[in-house]
């Protein structure tokens, strides 16, 4: 499936790490016996207190933006 939206990270990140428990695709990585956090291809991580985005496993649901606390995400039609 196309994804006709993005996610952008636009503003300042308090690096609150919510986004990343509320992702669907992570949540999903993380029920594998093997997880581990440091390596899994997480769609959204925080990395030395700065969300990131791996474009290849996030699946553009928009979920993490309508749940960050300062309004850091947003979903941009591509
Ligand atoms: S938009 Fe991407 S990073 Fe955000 S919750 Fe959905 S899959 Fe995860
Ligand atoms: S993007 Fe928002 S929810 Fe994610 S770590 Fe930054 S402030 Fe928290």
């Amino acid at each position: 499936m196309a994804k006709d939206k993005k996610l952008v990270l636009s503003g300042d990140c308090s690096g609150c790490g919510i986004c990343v428990t509320v992702c669907p695709t992570n949540t999903k990585l993380s029920k594998a016996e093997d997880f581990d956090i440091n390596t899994a291809k997480l769609a959204i991580g925080v990395n030395n207190g700065t969300a990131f985005v791996d474009y290849e496993a996030c699946i553009a649901c928009g979920l993490c933006a309508r749940n960050c606390p300062v309004g850091t995400l947003e979903m941009v039609p591509v």
